[in-house]
Parts: C-alpha cells; structure tokens; sequence
C-alpha cells in the first residue's frame, strides 16, 4: 500500500494543473482529424486480496476511458476511444496471478507478465507472504496473456560484467521459450535500472521492445517503451491521471532537479558533496525505482 507522501501529493497536483493542457491537445488533434493513438503502458506489482475490489474497479474505469491493447499495441476491448493503454505485470507474482489475473480474463483484457525465470514459485526481493508463480501456474498465465522476460534471476542490468548481463538476458528467453513453446520478444528491466549498454545487449540478444519504469513514450516502433507505475492502492483520481498520460511531466521535473543539483555543486562544491549514484549511465531514473 502507498504511502500519502509529499512527493505522491507533488506529483498529483502537478499532473492535475496539466491534464486540462493534456485534453485540448487532443480535442484539438481531433478536430483536424488528426487523431492521436498515444499508448501509456501502466505496471503492477503484487494485488493483495484485501486489493481485489479496487484493482477491478481500475479494470472497469480502463474499459470505460481507454482502449485496451495487447503487447503488439493492437486494439483489443474498451471503449474504442483513441487513448489507449497497455497492462503490464512485473516479476509474476503469486498474488497477481490469484487476484488481478481472473479480473483481467473476465473482462477479456490483454496483459504482459514480466517473468524472472530462474526463480519460479521462489520469494524474491526479501517480500514476506507473497512468492512467484510457479512454473505451472505461469504456463496457466500464458494461455491468455503474453509473457516477457525479466531476466533470469532479478538483479540490476547495471551492475553486471557484458557476459553476465548477456547472460541474463539470454538465458531467461532460453528458459521461457523451453516452459511455454513461445520466444519471449519483450524484456523489462528489473528496477528500472539501465543504460545505453544494456539496452543494446537487449538488441543483440533479439528482444523485440525493451520497457522501463519511466512515463515515457511507448508504441509499436519505439524499441525502448515508457511505462508508469500503478497500483491498487492509488487514488481513482491519481490512477485516471496516470492512464491517460498526465505524469509524464515528471520525467523533466527530475531532469530539471537533477541538473539544478548538479549546477549547486559546481558553484559551492563544499557545501553540495556529490551522493552515492545508483547508476553512472547519467540516464534518468524513476522518481519511484522498483
Ligand atoms: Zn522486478
């Protein structure tokens, strides 16, 4: 369950002030019929059961604002609107697949689970009462929803040598392939964590699509696909403004704070001590890493 942090609230408010902006642009687009098939891709982690009612009160409020699309970005259900959204599952868990799954098949809504393929039906992450699908139960899975990689034992793309990383990469689509007959083409990265190095290993390796945890652009043609990250416990308003696009100002309010840091400590290099980074690419990460 999230937090209310000023942060979360920072966020809302902002997103607010721009959604207007967000609906003229498209009523505009619209009226020089030039419409705008603009996807935003949203990513769960687990569904509590206690989680169950608000995730399909979610399902309902995407069938009844959006246009749900598969992980070809195909129109599938929803309201034939042209904002359309893709839903996304990372690491597979249990109570995903006990939960949010059913929810999804009754509503005929297509999904993407994000699979770690080395450590089926194993906790993972230090979580207490919850695990990941086992093999079984992501073969039950993969009969109605498609399956992608999320490497083969979930640890930071970054921090590993080319060979581990390749590794990584090749052995989870190895592993996926072999448990149910169908290559994974999308991989995502396991806490939002990559650089340009990575991401090309992920093109060499034969990944179609490559998705992180940034509100960044996502369609058929980009290899590398934003997402944004939900979650039962959000707000209805805070997940309608998510859905349709309006966080995606976050990613330049980050960059914006991460420059303004950085243009302190060059100018008082005492008082500003550079922090520990998570990750030297210099790439941007998600205000939320997951
Ligand atoms: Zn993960």
């Amino acid at each position: 369950m999230e937090r209310v942090t000023g942060s979360r609230l920072a966020k809302l408010l902002g997103s607010l002030l721009i959604y207007p902006f967000i609906l003229a642009r498209r009523a505009l687009r619209r009226w020089w019929r030039m419409p705008d098939h603009e996807t935003v891709v949203i990513c769960y982690h687990q569904v509590a059961a206690e989680e169950r009612a608000r995730f399909a009160r979610q399902m309902d409020h995407l069938l009844r604002w959006t246009t749900l699309v598969d992980a070809s970005f195909v129109p599938r259900t929803g309201a034939g609107r042209d904002h359309q959204v893709m839903v996304t599952a990372d690491d597979g868990w249990k109570s995903f697949y006990d939960h949010a799954v059913p929810e999804l098949n009754r509503r005929d809504i297509p999904f993407v689970v994000f699979a770690v393929s080395n450590r089926l039906g194993e906790a993972i992450d230090g979580v207490e009462g919850d695990r990941l699908m086992t093999a079984a139960e992501l073969r039950d899975v993969a009969q109605r929803a498609t399956v992608g990689s999320h490497t083969a034992n979930h640890l930071a793309m970054t921090a590993l040598s080319p060979q581990d990383a390749t590794a990584e990469l090749i052995d989870s689509r190895r592993q996926l392939a072999a448990l149910l007959g169908r290559t994974p083409a999308l991989f995502c990265f396991p806490f939002s964590l990559f650089d340009p190095r990575v991401i090309a290993l992920a093109r060499e390796a034969g990944y179609r699509q490559v998705f992180t945890d940034i509100p960044q652009r996502a369609g058929p043609d980009e290899f590398i696909c934003g997402r944004i990250r939900v979650d039962p416990s959000d707000w209805m308003i805070e997940f309608h403004l998510k859905v349709m696009g309006a966080y995606r100002w976050t990613v330049s309010a980050i960059a914006l704070k991460q420059a303004l840091r950085a243009a302190l400590r060059s100018l008082h290099p005492a008082r500003h001590r550079p922090r520990p980074v998570a990750d030297s690419s210099g790439m941007v990460q998600p205000a939320d890493p997951t």
